[in-house]
């Protein structure tokens, strides 16, 4: 069983095979267009999927020396993101299942996220507990089955990804900030300034907080020295990240310790954080956690975890109709 799975939700064009649950590639076209822009400006993402949606799939298609008519299912991103991006992804997906009649595969894409933990060895079985941590949303899921999954908390403003791009932003930096926030962190000293840490009720995050008080605290600091950000980078860095990292790390902690979970997963693209990482491996150390992060090339938006999210709905017969469209503030 060969599926075609296309991912469009964001500034990633990406397409992937998998054959038998097994990925065979990965191919993803990153958006440069928005970096001068300093974040992704909708409608040139949309643009830019449509400019680079077929030859991805070619690409995958060529390096497996596959043809459309080896191909057993359509699969596609449907929904959260971008309306514009999910477009262009889905009427594709949409135009190539009806030309080569096979079934079309929707998938939901934070889902995914946390599915591209089964993508290579070793996988959490479940229950498990984990951490989607990305551009657009911060979820605390218990995850009891492959679309068994509940999101017991999540950010009530800014998603902890956007906490590091705004800081980045306010400190001179391109976008998108958050990697290199972590490249100066590792330099700096994590308690060289203390920065609010927000406590929310349950499971909750809040980071719209962390951000005002770093915009106020860089305008205090460079009126009385204008070269303080160049000369404190590496402080500054390390110090937000430590409190951002500290934010999510209680939450974790308690989730495991009051609903009995000692399998631990993070997914999204700030799992690459390596303050995350390492306070995570930390923790799973003195907790006797087993802790799980996925290949750096899967937590960011690819399409391979859309194919493996595919996989087991293929399994399961649950495909969509001609009739789907996308869905920006899709559910689970
Ligand atoms: P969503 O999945 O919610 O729709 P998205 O697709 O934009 O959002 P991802 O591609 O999963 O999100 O992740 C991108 C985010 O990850 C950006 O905010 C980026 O700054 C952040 N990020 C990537 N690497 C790091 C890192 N090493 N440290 C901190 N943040 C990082
Ligand atoms: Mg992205
Ligand atoms: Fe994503």
């Amino acid at each position: 069983i060969n599926i075609l799975a296309i991912e469009s939700s964001c500034d990633e064009t990406s397409a992937a095979l998998i054959s038998n649950g097994k990925v065979l590639n990965n191919i993803i076209a990153t958006q440069s267009v928005h970096e001068k822009y300093g974040g992704v400006v909708p409608e040139l993402a949309s643009r830019a999927h449509q400019q680079h949606l077929i030859p991805t799939v070619h690409a995958a298609l060529e390096e497996q020396g596959l043809r459309p008519k080896d191909l057993n299912a359509i699969a596609f991103t449907k929904g959260p993101g971008l309306l514009g991006s999910l477009l262009v992804g889905v009427s594709f997906a949409k135009a190539m299942a009806y030309a080569l009649d096979l079934p079309l595969i929707e998938v939901n894409h934070m889902q995914a996220h946390i599915l591209a933990h089964f993508i290579e060895e070793p996988r959490p079985a479940f229950p498990f507990l984990c951490l989607t941590v990305s551009g657009g949303h911060t979820q605390l899921v218990h995850v009891r089955g492959y679309f068994d999954m509940e999101i017991i908390g999540q950010t009530q403003d800014d998603a902890v990804g956007e906490a590091f791009d705004k800081t980045a932003k306010l400190l001179g930096l391109p976008y998108p900030g958050g990697p290199l926030i972590d490249r100066h962190a590792a330099a700096g000293n994590p308690h060289a300034y203390a920065f609010p840490i927000t406590e929310m009720p349950g499971y909750d995050f809040s980071f719209s907080g962390i951000k005002t008080a770093v915009l106020y605290f860089l305008r205090d600091q460079m009126q009385a020295d204008a070269t303080f950000i160049s000369r404190e980078l590496a402080n500054i860095c390390a110090s937000v990240q430590y409190t951002l990292v500290e934010m999510l790390l209680r939450k974790v902690r308690k989730a495991a310790r009051e609903l009995g979970l000692r399998q631990v997963a993070i997914a999204g693209g700030v799992s690459a954080n390596s303050g995350l990482r390492a306070a995570l491996e930390q923790e799973a150390e003195k907790r006797g956690w087993s802790l799980f992060i996925p290949k750096f090339e899967y937590c960011t938006d690819n399409a391979a975890m859309i194919a493996m999210a595919a996989h087991y709905k293929y399994l399961e017969g649950d495909f969509v109709g001609m009739d789907v469209v996308p869905e920006a503030r899709m559910k689970f």
